[in-house]
C-alpha cells in the first residue's frame, strides 16, 4: 500500500463533470490499494472572480488583507466539499479538510503566507479510517487561528508540503498539460515531453516564462527532496518527473527552450558614471515594487554611461514615473527611452555547466535565421536573449532545432 498525494488544478476541477472525472481518478487510485490525499484548487476563474468582487466593494482602498484571505479561501473550500460529495456519490468514502483542519500552520503574512509547520494528525487519522482526504489547497492558519493563503498558485505548495509532511511515496500534480515540454508545443510543434527534469531546471524554465507550477512549491520540493510528477488529468499519459539532478542528466546540454513575451526595455542615456547611480535607479524601481529582469550597463566614455534594463511590458508607465525624479536629479543630458514589443528567449540545462559553446551555438542559430539579438544574459544553467517580439516564435524554433530537441518523427 502506497501513500499518494495528488493535486488537481483549477481547470481539472473547472466544471461539475470535471469534478466527477477527478473524483473517479482519485477513487480508482484508492481502490488500487493506496491511501490518497487529494489537494484541489478553486474551480478555474473562481479566485480571479473573488478578487474582482473584493475590488468592487472596496474601490476606495485595497481590501484589508486579512479579509482577502477569508474570502479567497472559500474557493478551495467549495471544491473540497464538491469533490468529496462526488466521491461519496460514486460509492467511495471521502472527507474534506480545510488547510487549518489539516494542521497547516503559517506565518501571519496575509495573501502570501509561508508554511511554518504541518501537524498532519487529522490527515493520518482519516486515512487510517479508510477515507480519501480531500484537502483544500492554497490555505493555512496562523498560530492564533487566522485564515491565511499562500500566494497565487499556492495549491501546488500545499500538495508538495503535505507530501513532505506525511512522507508520501508519490506526489502527482495533475494539470491541463501532459507534463513539461522542451518548448511550448503551440510555438514549436516538434517539442517533446521531458521525462525527467531537475528542480533547478524547472525553476529556471518557470522564471523564463514556462510556468507550469508555482515557483515557491518547486523550491520547497528541492529543499525537502520531494520527487513529484507533473501530468494531465485528462488522459493517462505518463508525465514529467521533477527531482534532484542525477549524473546522467548532465549529458543533455539543453533541457528546454522557454519564451517570455510582452517584455519591455528601458534605457537611461548619459547618466553620470559615479558611485550610487545604479543604487538610486534600481532603488526607486524596487520602491515601486517593479520586478526587473536583465540589466546592462555600458562601458563609460567621458564620465557618462548608459544603463538598460528589461521589465514586464505592463510596468513601463510605472517605471517611467518612478524614475522621473531620479533622472531629473542627475541633471545634464540624462534621459530615458523605452521600447516595448520585445521578448525573451532562454535555453536552460544543467548540462551547460560541463559543456562549452552553448551560447555561441544559440547565437549562431539566431544569426542563421537573421534574427537580431538586443540583449544577452547568462547564468550557470541558462543563456537568455532579448529579441523583437515579432520574431520570438521563429527564434524559438531555430534554437530548438539547433540543440537537437526536435522530435525525431516530426
Ligand atoms: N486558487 C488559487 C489561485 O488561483 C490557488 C491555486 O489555484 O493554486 O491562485
Ligand atoms: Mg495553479
Amino acid at each position: 500500500m502506497a501513500l499518494i498525494v495528488q493535486k488537481y488544478g483549477g481547470t481539472s476541477v473547472g466544471t461539475p463533470e470535471r469534478i466527477r472525472n477527478c473524483a473517479r481518478r482519485i477513487l480508482e487510485t484508492q481502490r488500487a490499494g493506496n491511501q490518497v490525499v487529494a489537494v484541489v484548487s478553486a474551480m478555474s476563474g473562481v479566485t480571479d472572480n473573488l478578487i474582482k468582487l473584493a475590488k468592487e466593494v472596496s474601490p476606495e482602498r485595497e481590501p484589508v488583507e486579512r479579509e482577502m484571505d477569508v474570502l479567497l479561501a472559500t474557493g478551495e473550500q467549495t471544491t473540497i466539499a464538491l469533490t468529496a460529495m462526488a466521491i461519496n456519490a460514486l460509492g467511495g468514502k471521502a472527507v474534506s479538510l480545510t488547510g487549518a483542519q489539516a494542521g497547516i500552520s503559517t506565518d501571519r503574512v496575509h495573501t502570501k503566507a509561508r508554511i511554518v509547520n504541518i501537524t498532519p494528525d487529522a490527515v493520518h487519522k482519516m486515512l487510517d479510517d479508510g477515507n480519501i482526504v480531500m484537502l483544500a489547497g492554497f490555505q493555512g492558519e496562523t498560530a492564533s487561528g487566522e485564515i491565511t493563503t499562500l500566494g497565487r498558485g499556492g495549491s501546488d505548495l500545499t500538495a508538495i508540503a503535505m507530501a513532505a509532511a506525511i512522507k508520501a511515496d508519490l506526489c502527482q500534480i495533475y494539470t491541463d498539460v501532459d507534463g513539461v515540454y522542451t518548448c511550448d508545443p503551440r510555438v514549436v510543434p516538434q517539442a517533446t515531453k521531458i521525462q525527467e527534469i531537475s528542480y533547478d531546471e524547472m525553476l529556471e524554465m518557470a522564471s523564463s516564462g514556462s510556468k507550469v507550477m508555482q515557483s515557491r512549491s518547486v523550491e520547497f520540493a528541492k529543499k525537502f527532496g520531494v520527487v513529484f510528477e507533473v501530468r494531465s488529468s485528462m488522459n493517462n499519459n505518463p508525465g514529467t518527473i521533477v527531482k534532484e539532478e542525477t549524473p546522467g542528466m548532465e549529458s543533455v546540454v539543453v533541457r528546454g527552450v522557454s519564451l517570455e513575451r510582452n517584455q519591455a526595455k528601458v534605457t537611461i542615456d548619459d547618466v553620470p558614471d559615479r558611485p550610487g547611480v545604479s543604487a538610486s535607479v534600481f532603488g526607486a524601481l524596487a520602491q515601486a515594487n517593479i520586478i526587473i529582469d536583465m540589466i546592462v550597463q555600458n562601458v563609460s566614455t567621458d564620465g557618462l554611461t548608459d544603463i538598460s534594463f528589461t521589465l514586464g511590458g505592463a510596468d513601463v508607465a510605472k517605471a517611467e514615473a518612478a524614475l522621473a525624479p531620479v533622472i531629473a536629479g542627475f541633471g545634464g543630458k540624462a534621459a530615458l527611452r523605452t521600447q516595448s514589443g520585445i521578448a525573451k528567449l532562454s535555453v536552460v540545462g544543467i548540462g551547460m555547466r560541463s559543456h562549452s559553446a552553448v551560447a555561441s551555438r544559440m547565437f549562431r542559430a539566431l544569426a542563421d535565421a537573421s534574427i537580431n539579438i538586443q540583449m544577452i544574459s547568462t547564468s550557470e544553467i541558462k543563456v537568455a536573449v532579448i529579441v523583437d517580439e515579432a520574431e520570438i516564435e521563429r527564434s524559438a524554433r531555430a534554437v530548438h532545432t539547433a540543440f537537437g530537441l526536435d522530435a525525431a518523427s516530426a
